[in-house]
């Protein structure tokens, strides 16, 4: 999940709930989406691993593919050894996962059903669910409350929930390129012998605005270890926890710089019986090697000097936006060493706006 097609679709202007569904499911009708999902080599080989590793637990089983998009995950559960796995899919792309499954053989095993799991009847409770619902800095999109309706309306007590954990981490950034962007106008003068220097400030309200920027965080850019500030338990998480996920973080900086962001990623995590205390970890840290998911920055509104060992430690909250639940809103509330307290709250933009 999370894509450019997501982000053209998404549309903030009519609130409708059906609407929206259906402007979002039409986003992943289109081939680009699932191209992009399925080469995320670190995403899918990630799902691979953990469902082969759990064979065992899915051999002559049933399993229920929550948004099964081109129905990769249900061919892994089928290599795995799943007797039944019911490929959900509320988009027309179920129309290609039907001939995915011809073309492997695998039409006994997989059955795609098209339609959206809140809406769907299956003949039976399953042992298995499995979902890729990640959207950008986890929760957009919201796509994880359709999967805990389907735990709770499919999942057989005891089951299977792969993935089975998520953790959202913060870390401060100090971006050079936005300092350059804004000293840009300070050299436009000696080009052209016109002075710009007074577009900084608006130069500074369009680049530092309260978009959450998704993009990738160099390594070198990050000022401190990452802090993690909210674990979900899916097996035990309710639709009513996840109407906001939050959490305290602290951390300190590695050296001297100027904070000019944080950025948030997550990481979400399979139980693997075979070796319990080794999960298979699917990260989007900007510690690992990159995925779509990128990473979410959010770029303050004062950039604060630090040093060694400055502490920046406050709270994340992560909610719905007032024009869509699908849209996921970010507010910081901070302190960056002692004195400087910063709030501010993020958004998704529409990126429908800019194509
Ligand atoms: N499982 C596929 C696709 C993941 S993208 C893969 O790993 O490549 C998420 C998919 O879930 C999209 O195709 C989207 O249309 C579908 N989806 C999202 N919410 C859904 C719901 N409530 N019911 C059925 N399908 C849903």
């Amino acid at each position: 999940m999370a894509h450019a097609g997501k982000k053209r679709k998404l549309d903030q202007t009519r609130p409708d709930r059906v609407y929206q569904d259906r402007v979002y499911f039409d986003s992943y009708s289109d081939v680009s989406i699932h191209e992009e999902m399925l080469a995320d080599r670190v995403r899918t080989g990630a799902y691979r691993s953990a469902i082969l590793r759990n064979s065992a637990s899915i051999r002559g089983r049933t399993v229920l593919d929550v948004g099964a998009g081109t129905g990769v995950l249900s061919a892994f559960c089928v290599q795995a050894g799943a007797r039944r796995v019911y490929a959900v899919e509320a988009s027309s792309i179920a129309e290609q996962a039907l001939k995915i499954v011809k073309q492997n053989n695998m039409e006994t095993q997989i059955q795609v059903i098209r339609g959206a799991v809140e809406a769907v009847e299956l003949p039976e409770r399953v042992d298995v669910i499995v979902s890729e619902w990640m959207g950008y800095a986890l929760l957009h999109e919201s796509m994880l409350q359709s999967v805990l309706y389907a735990r709770d309306k499919w999942l057989r007590p005891g089951g299977l929930l792969l993935p089975s954990r998520a953790e959202l981490f913060i870390a401060p950034v100090s971006d050079p390129v936005v300092e350059e962007r804004l000293r840009f106008w300070f050299t436009v003068k000696e080009q052209y012998g016109v002075d710009m220097s007074c577009m900084r400030d608006f130069a500074k309200s369009c680049i530092m605005n309260s978009d959450i920027s998704v993009s990738p965080v160099t390594v070198e850019d990050v000022l401190s270890h990452p802090a993690r500030f909210a674990e979900l338990d899916l097996d035990t998480l309710t639709p009513e926890e996840l109407r906001e996920v939050k959490g305290h973080f602290k951390c300190s900086s590695f050296g001297c710089a100027s904070v000019n962001a944080l950025c948030v990623w997550f990481s979400v995590s399979f139980p693997c019986p075979d070796e319990p205390q080794l999960p298979v970890v699917l990260s989007t840290s900007p510690f690992h090697p990159e995925t779509h998911w990128k990473q979410a920055v959010l770029y303050l509104d004062c950039p604060v000097d630090v040093e060694q060992d400055t502490v920046i430690s406050g709270e994340v909250q992560m909610f719905a936006s007032e024009r869509s639940d699908r849209h996921i809103c970010i507010r910081v509330n901070c302190a960056i060493g002692d004195e400087n307290r910063q709030n501010k709250t993020f958004s998704i933009p529409d990126w429908s706006a800019q194509s």
